[in-house]
């Protein structure tokens, strides 16, 4: 099996190379860098499989950089793990809410940090193992790993969202899923997503999916879900 690579962001040298030396030891191929726009342009050439990301950073700061790369469809899927000093929960909040999958804070163990990316690779593959499936539905074809939707052969231009909510209720078939549901699993795109725009996103995916658009049942007061 490859190795699994992390790129690491921080300014601080002596972090880095904390954080550098111990994830080699672990068996990670790392790649580790002092700014955030470096940092950017490392994640989209190497694609690493995760980013630990220091949020403190001069030039652009690590909330900004976190934006960038989720907004990008080349490092959109990679995990981010943030590093902050204290006092900056506000920082860690507005994180997570674009995208980031988890936080540490200074100072913190080595192992407990091994131990974090540990866990998201590994619930990311599985996850990936599960999602990446391509789906064929009547004359529906859904290549997650491509975001495509092919109806009859034709390709449909969805939007990254529109392709979000039609996968996660494709992939389960009869199963009701809340707005609320369907906001957290488009969260850490662009857009802000609120209740009523997942109604609106469910519009426009209809008209774009055509006849099959009836396909995404409204479930009246819970939400919706795709026809079994
Ligand atoms: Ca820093």
């Amino acid at each position: 099996m490859a190795k699994e690579s992390v790129l690491i962001i921080e300014d601080e040298e002596d972090i880095r190379e904390l954080v550098n030396y111990n994830l080699s030891k672990e068996g990670y191929q790392t790649t580790a860098v002092e700014s955030g726009e470096e940092g950017f342009k490392t994640a989209k050439s190497k694609q690493p499989n995760l980013i630990v990301l220091d949020l403190m950073l001069p030039g652009m700061d690590g909330l900004e950089i976190c934006k960038l790369l989720k907004a990008d469809p080349k490092t959109q899927h990679i995990p981010i793990v943030m590093l902050t000093a204290k006092g900056e929960e506000s920082d860690v909040v507005t994180g997570l809410e674009l995208g980031a999958d988890d936080y540490l804070t200074k100072p913190f163990s080595p192992k407990v940090l091994v131990a974090r990316i540990r866990t998201i690779l590994r619930r990311k593959s599985k996850t990936e193992a599960g999602d990446d499936a391509v789906l064929a539905i009547n004359e529906m074809t859904i290549h997650p790993g491509r975001h495509e939707v092919l109806i009859k052969g034709k390709q449909t231009e969805l939007t990254l969202t529109e392709f979000k909510i039609l996968h996660l209720l494709a992939r389960r078939p009869g199963w009701v899923f809340t707005r609320y549901q369907i906001v957290n699993e488009i969260r850490g795109d662009e857009v802000l997503v609120t209740d009523r725009s997942v109604d609106v996103q469910i519009v426009g995916l209809r008209r774009k999916l055509g006849p099959h658009g009836k396909n995404i049942e409204t479930v009246r007061g819970v939400g919706y879900r795709f026809k079994e």
